[in-house]
């Protein structure tokens, strides 16, 4: 080899090494924020102390209540103390369906005996008569089960969909779905037959005494009737009890009720980019909560999430390149206003977004992120995971964003839904068991620093 030959290769191989120092030095840059990002969240209890205050000051968060009204002031409230660039509210119309102070059902039977139920109203359920009502009950584990029984067997009484959470599957959110039309369509389903009122089995793959509440859709020109959710344990005596007893009837009385719609509001907060300013990473969770619990897990965790996002940020001194936003969604439960009102405003403004990350599936033992975006842009997050690996995040996988952020989906912003593990996500949901001391505190933590540590890294490096 000749000299220029070879200085010519010794020349490549300093650049090469260079370029390799460069981008270690980059890499553990990289991991040394994040550890400090963890390290600030693991050190303050500022989010739980707030989530304390959401769960406690205003529980049962509905949507047009007077609890969703404290939620969004006082969020409004912490997030302008952070000294951001903007805090504001989006107006959004929202359903006012009020649970009202009645829901009360009755197993009676000579043979059985008589047995109170634990129930409450699937929302919006329409009230029953003033008096309640009074009829057999038919059980059914499908929709194939209830088309079978036909109008004969239908008319006048109330079905009871009891087909579980199916336990064997380990992903509960598959368990739930393949569950959950029961409750969403049985009242429709049911009114085809002439049914006078239906009862869910909660959906939980727990056996406990709370009823789990949740939407339910009318169809117009079908009937609407009453609906209940009935806790798994008393599911589980009505159906032993149905066994012994063919003929015994059920008492349900409800008074809860329409009321219209209402002006809430989306809670909105940024920090404006340095360099990108026009361009958005958003970070949501949704406000409102069921009424039956403090909405504790479901979804004040994933509000808590998004804030700390903000704090961390500013607390940190990170100055960000892009804007980051958090919205903190109105009516995710029962019509998604808040989400189709952000949407709207995105249409018409054409604000630019890089990424949208929701939380709501709890706050609970952080796993990772799943991510609904071509192929080309999860392979851009899967690059991220090696800054996750210390911190026990190992999952970035193709899945669904969220309910709020998914009508971004139209102007093809990527999609991250925050993965904590959910194992025991369904004990709390969307009932009187999703309350502030299931929370605990370095589980939440965690996950603020998760979805901090993945803003930070889309922030810096992009997603093109
Ligand atoms: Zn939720």
């Amino acid at each position: 080899m000749d000299l220029p030959y070879r200085m010519y290769y010794r020349l490549k191989l300093i650049v090469l090494i260079t370029l390799l120092v460069i981008n270690a030095y980059a890499q553990s840059d990289d991991s040394l924020t994040i550890s400090h990002i963890y390290a600030f969240a693991l050190a303050h209890a500022d989010g739980y102390e707030n989530l304390k205050y959401l769960c406690k000051k205003a529980p049962g968060r509905l949507a047009g209540s007077q609890a969703a009204e404290t939620a969004v002031n006082y969020s409004f409230d912490v997030l302008k103390n952070l000294a951001l660039d903007s805090v504001y509210l989006q107006e959004v119309t929202v359903p006012h369906w009020y649970q009202g102070d009645r829901a009360e059902a009755k197993l009676i039977s000579p043979v059985t005996g008589t047995k109170e139920l634990s129930v409450c109203a699937l929302g919006p359920s329409v009230p029953t008569p003033e008096n309640g009502i009074t009829a057999q009950v038919v059980e059914v584990l499908s929709f194939e089960e209830l088309e079978k029984l036909g109008v004969k067997n239908v008319e006048g009484k109330i079905v009871f969909f009891n087909r579980p959470m199916d336990p064997t599957v380990i992903n509960p959110m598959t368990a739930y779905s393949d569950a959950v039309n029961q409750r969403t369509q049985g009242a429709k389903e049911a009114a085809k037959y002439d049914a006078v009122g239906v009862l869910v089995r909660s959906m939980t793959t727990s056996l406990d005494d709370f009823p789990h509440t949740g939407v339910m859709r009318y169809e117009e020109n079908i009937n609407k009737i009453p609906a209940a959710a009935v806790s798994t344990q008393d599911a589980q005596l009505l159906s032993e009890s149905l066994k012994r007893d063919p003929n015994l009837t059920c008492f349900l009385n409800m008074n809860c009720n329409d009321h219209g719609e209402k002006k809430s509001f989306n809670v909105i907060a940024e920090i404006r980019g340095s360099k990108y300013p026009d361009q958005i990473i958003l970070a949501g969770a949704h406000l409102d909560a069921w009424f039956t619990g403090e909405g504790a897990h479901d979804d004040g965790a994933g509000c808590i999430h998004a804030i700390e996002v903000l704090r961390t940020f500013m607390k940190m001194s990170i100055k960000p390149n892009h804007t980051i936003r958090i919205v903190l969604f109105m009516d995710e439960e029962m019509n998604q206003s808040g989400g189709k009102t952000y949407a709207d405003h995105v249409r018409q403004s054409r604000e630019n977004h890089m990424a949208a990350i929701e939380s709501d599936r709890g706050g609970l033992v952080p796993l990772g992120f799943t991510i609904d975006a071509p192929d080309q842009i999860i392979e851009k997050f899967i690059a991220f995971k090696k800054h996750f690996l210390p911190c026990y995040i190992l999952r970035f996988e193709k899945g669904y964003g969220g309910v709020d952020i998914n009508p971004l989906k139209d102007f093809n912003v990527p999609l991250i839904g925050f993965l904590p593990d959910v194992q025991r996500y369904f004990d709390f949901h969307h009932s009187a068991n999703d309350t502030f001391d299931k929370i605990h505190i370095r589980e939440l933590q965690l996950g603020s620093a998760a979805i901090t540590s993945l803003v930070y890294l889309i922030d810096k490096y992009g997603l093109e």
